[in-house]
């Protein structure tokens, strides 16, 4: 049996100088970074890579930053330069030729992109949330927010609470002063995520705090509510459908939060289920599904499904494909089970041989690109809003996604004619054509 070990996320080390200014770059720099999957170094010896955010604002705090380069490079040897003296690359590169790179100050995405490039994050899509792909692009105006770390569950074929321990919630205070920031920086959606969205605060006994002169509690319908008075998308990722979540489903109407859920389900039969540990294993969940969908005509829900877990039979492989059937979920992603090291799912009887596993694979996929295909089709001659993330300068069109379309692992709108558009903008598209996951269509 193969089994799959798990990479060490790489560790940054930050020496950050000059003012309050560039503190919050640094650590506006660093929150992308753990999102990103890396881990912080207290001291050198331990550090990938050493990112020195430096200062140019007077003579002596030039000084003090190719000081601080200086010892960067003797104590570590990897160095990334961001901040002020951005400005006076080649005089560093002069001075220190072993510099891996160069950026300027406010710049995130490019010293973020140097730090990808000289130590890579290493995604796996065992413990990681944010999609590989978004980890390698995410533009400035689409950012996730992590309001959580750790799960209070036990699944039996995840590792991550052994690895990050119980729910630790971030105060809701904190996480909307970080959402505000990155809102001022450009972010037009915000992708909340942690490994169990809807048990936010829990850990914090639902307490309240001070926001702009009001109390919003730590629970996850406060705050999806304050997040989308912001004014950005709000997307809900890792919603785990506990009774609660019934209650986000107005903000959805009231247009404060998208009519877009992302819940792992991972199956539907009882039995599996089960024997997965799985959280929220809720008999009535179909129900509520139409219940929802009766409340938001346009909720698009999204699913991950894992195939093959050990025992699971062709009868509860069946049950799954009518319970898609009728659940009509808009995307669907699945996993063909594999046993990661440590997780108790290893060692379990009954494990399911590849083949098997792979033609389940298949028979789920078909099945969801049909149910896809129906529901876009059902879109056409519809305008719908779209946030535009790529602009193609060669052949004039754009690449967008609806309100029903996260990044990377949903579809896309394109856009046959790009005009004067640019990413982040939000348009009305009226579309004009689909296929099984992608949408067709113009600005109007
Ligand atoms: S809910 Fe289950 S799968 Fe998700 S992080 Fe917790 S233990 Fe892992």
């Amino acid at each position: 049996m193969n089994t799959v070990t798990l990479p060490k996320p790489p560790r940054v080390g930050l020496v950050s100088l000059g003012c309050p200014k560039n503190l919050v770059d640094s650590e506006r720099i660093m929150t992308k970074l753990r999102s990103d999957g890396y881990e912080m170094s207290p001291d050198y010896a331990g550090a990938d890579v050493v990112l020195v955010n430096t200062c140019g604002f007077l003579d002596s705090a030039k000084a003090e930053s190719l000081e601080a380069i200086g010892e960067a490079i003797a104590e570590n040897g990897r160095v990334v330069v961001t901040g002020c003296m951005g400005k006076e690359a080649d005089a560093i590169r002069e001075r220190f030729p072993d510099v891996l790179a160069i950026t300027g100050a406010h710049q995130y995405e490019e010293v973020v992109a140097a730090v990808h490039d000289v130590a890579p994050p290493g995604v796996s899509p065992f413990l990681d949330l944010v999609p590989e792909a978004g980890l390698k692009l995410t533009p400035r105006h689409y950012s996730y927010l992590k309001i959580s770390e750790g799960c209070n569950h036990r699944c039996a074929f995840c590792i991550i609470p052994h690895l990050r321990g119980d729910l630790v919630s971030r105060r809701p205070d904190a996480v909307l002063r970080e959402a505000e920031k990155l809102i001022a920086a450009g972010t037009r959606e915000l992708l909340v995520i942690s490994q169990d969205t809807s048990a936010y605060g829990l850990d914090l006994k639902h307490a309240g705090w001070n926001w702009h002169g009001r109390e919003v509690r730590a629970h996850m319908t406060d705050l999806a509510r304050e997040l989308g008075k912001l004014g950005a998308w709000v997307r809900l990722h890792y919603v785990y459908p506990y009774p609660h979540v019934d209650s986000v489903i107005p903000l959805m109407a009231e247009g404060l939060v998208l009519p877009y859920l992302d819940i792992p389900f991972q199956h539907a039969s009882p039995k599996v289920l089960r024997a997965m540990k799985r959280p929220a294993n809720d008999a009535k969940v179909l129900q509520r599904i139409r219940q929802w969908r009766g409340q938001v005509s346009d909720l698009a829900i999204r699913s991950s499904f894992v195939v093959g877990f050990p025992g699971e039979t062709e009868e509860d492989f069946d049950y799954l494909l009518n319970w898609l059937e009728e659940a009509q979920l808009d995307r669907v992603g699945c996993f063909r089970f594999e046993p990661v090291e440590g997780a108790p799912a290893m060692s379990m009887a009954d494990q399911v041989p590849d083949e098997v596993k792979a033609e389940r694979f298949d028979r789920v996929m078909a099945l969801s690109a049909r149910i896809s295909a129906d529901k876009l089709a059902a879109k056409v001659g519809r305008t719908i809003d779209v946030l535009i993330d790529v602009v193609d300068e060669e052949t004039g069109g754009a690449t967008g996604r609806s309100k029903a379309d996260a990044p990377e692992i949903d579809g896309e709108v394109h856009l046959r004619d790009a005009g004067e558009l640019k990413p982040g903008d939000i348009v009305p598209v009226l579309v004009e054509d689909s296929d099984a996951h992608d949408l067709y269509g113009v600005a109007v």
